[in-house]
């Protein structure tokens, strides 16, 4: 039901080879769109709530029935113009100009503060897009699973020889990114407690297979826990509690936890549960007074951050996981909050220097063999890569689809355009029943300013600095993208992050090969760009490797004055 009382529809993207619209473009992004929306994918869909607290593919359930109407309707030389999910406009452009344009929950500088936000979209004059929810290329949890697992890999090579086996893990939020958690947590042999205050999104991820079991309260799970931990046995366990409550109480019991972070909706004060209500007054108490709500909020957030700093002290390793609960803490008046990392300062950052960031397809038939040939396609391509040879082989035996079969997989500039000539090369063969999506988080390499998470600790300082995730739009829509979107506030929440997207689509024609060949180039080309320039000298001498030119490098330098 919608907040009005009214049966919301319940969407699902066509599948097969026949489209409705007028080029692949647009049915691209009309079953993306859809697709966000899948009972399947989305946390929320009567209240188009895609994941990531509130985000949603669409304004309204009217916004959503134009946007389609319009995608229908759309030439492949026009370009359609939504606004914080109202399609606003249709205007006429060119065939390599991108068949949508997005700007999703932006506000002007002095403006960008969460009760603003609000008051905008209580008014209906905007909606929070997060990152993949208004871009239309979510794709399900297993789209964070890699760089989850990737993320724990890198912390047990960090901290614990290379494996998570015979330690212990503690975080919460079992949502549609924090859902990941316990799958990547056992992929590296560990032993996962995830405490989560609402039963559904348990029960979902036990449904998925990506949690084991439920404890019936923190005695057992404690209990289960440490035997799995001590016997060497991954295991994850799901525990109905708040986290605000649970994570102190955990470290006052003296528990050996070895690894603490947390991925509730803390980039949101209105999404996060305070410790002291359940879900139901929650929505009242949010609905009746939105200013206690937070401020409730941003004390919780402090005592279980308070919490997480205690297991630092106790010699655990510790990281925010790119959620907003640090700063949510110091206003709920925690001081030291920004004691741990974020991770991707912690672990993920080199892979940032080189470019690699987490790409995606999807494919479009809605035929899992589909991703089978790819799958087959990236492991011939990348055959002397071992790790992506690993991840594939995981994600084939363990990783459930949702909605349209897609496939996640982090890859490197230079590398993006290899797999999405061979993706392109599957449907003009015929072998791929339909066209590919081909997209990415916009936790990319070089599409976001977020100081508190991607560009955290930049060794020049430059990290606010914003005019790269702009820069990555205006080049993506340069260069061939099919829809390119422009984003405020995902991640770790409004006046935090800005952040860019594009999905360019593989119909298996020479102009998608002679497009995918620029936007996938550019895109992480643009990654090479902005960490060169902020000193990483190994993305400057892998950007040389590739034919890019830096006007400014030592390399290309040169005065002529
Ligand atoms: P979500 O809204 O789908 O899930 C959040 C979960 O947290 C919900 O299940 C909710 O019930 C639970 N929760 C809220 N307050 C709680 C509390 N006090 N105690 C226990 N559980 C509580 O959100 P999501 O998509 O899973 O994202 C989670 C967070 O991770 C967001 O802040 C998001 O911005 C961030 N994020 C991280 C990455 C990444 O790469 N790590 C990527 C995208 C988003």
């Amino acid at each position: 039901m919608t907040a009005e009382g009214v049966a919301s529809p319940v969407v699902r993207a066509p599948r097969g080879p026949q489209r409705s619209c007028r080029g692949w473009g647009q049915e691209a992004a009309l079953r993306m769109l859809m697709n966000n929306l899948d009972p399947e994918v989305a946390e929320r869909p009567a209240e188009l709530v895609v994941y990531g607290g509130r985000a949603r593919a669409a304004r309204t359930w009217e916004a959503f029935d134009a946007i389609v109407v319009a995608l229908r309707n759309l030439a492949n030389d026009e370009t359609l113009l939504v606004q914080s999910g109202k399609p606003v406009g249709v205007v006429r452009t060119h065939e390599w100009a991108p068949r949508v344009l997005i700007a999703n929950s932006l506000l002007v500088p002095d403006w960008a503060t969460d009760d603003e936000f609000n008051r905008l979209e209580a008014l209906g004059l905007t909606m929070y897009g997060q990152m993949t929810a208004g871009s239309w290329i979510y794709i399900g949890t297993q789209g964070i699973v890699q760089g989850t697992y990737e993320t724990f890999a890198a912390a047990a090579r960090k901290r614990f020889g290379g494996t998570l086996a015979h330690t212990l893990t503690l975080t919460a939020g079992l949502g549609g990114m924090g859902g990941a958690q316990p799958l990547a947590v056992t992929m590296n042999g560990g032993v996962a407690l995830c405490v989560e205050v609402d039963e559904s999104r348990i029960r979902r991820r036990l449904d998925t297979g990506y949690l084991d079991l439920e404890a019936d309260d923190l005695d057992a799970a404690i209990e289960l826990a440490l035997e799995a931990k001590v016997a060497g046995r991954s295991l994850s366990i799901g525990l109905l509690a708040n986290a605000a409550d649970a994570f102190p109480e955990i470290a006052r019991r003296g528990v050996p936890v070895d690894l603490v972070t947390d991925q509730t909706s803390a980039h949101d004060p209105l999404a996060y549960i305070p410790s002291d209500v359940d879900l139901e007054e929650a929505a009242r108490l949010r609905r009746d007074d939105a200013g206690d709500y937070a401020r409730r909020a941003h004390e919780s957030m402090a005592r279980h951050c308070a919490a997480m700093v205690d297991f630092l002290d106790r010699g655990a390793e510790v990281f925010d996981y790119g959620n907003g609960l640090r700063a949510g803490a110091r206003i709920g008046g925690f001081e030291r909050a920004f004691d741990y990392p974020g991770f991707v300062l912690a672990y993920i950052r080199p892979l940032f220097v080189e470019g690699r960031g987490p790409f995606r397809w999807a494919a479009l038939s809605g035929d899992p063999n589909d991703i089978a040939l790819s799958d087959d396609a990236a492991l011939e391509e990348f055959s002397e890569n071992e790790s992506l040879a690993r991840w594939i082989r995981l994600a084939r035996e363990r990783v459930a689809f949702q909605g349209l079969p897609a496939r996640i997989c982090w890859l490197g500039a230079g590398e993006r355009a290899r797999m999405g000539h061979r993706l392109n090369e599957l449907v003009r063969s015929g072998r791929a029943k339909a066209p590919y999506a081909i997209g990415r988080d916009h936790l990319d390499t070089g599409s976001v300013a977020s100081p508190y998470r991607e560009t955290e600790g930049m060794p020049d300082g430059s990290d606010a600095i914003a005019d790269w995730p702009i820069l990555n739009a205006l080049m993506n829509t340069a260069s061939g993208a099919t829809w390119v979107s422009v984003h405020h506030g995902g991640g770790t929440g409004i006046g935090r992050s800005i952040h860019a997207g594009q999905v360019a689509v593989a119909d298996g024609t020479d102009l998608a090969a002679a497009k995918l060949e620029r936007v996938l180039t550019n895109d992480p080309a643009l990654g090479l760009f902005r960490h060169a320039d902020a000193g990483y000298e190994h993305s400057a001498e892998l950007a040389r490797e590739h034919g890019l030119t830096i006007p400014m490098s030592a390399h290309d330098g040169g005065s002529l004055r």
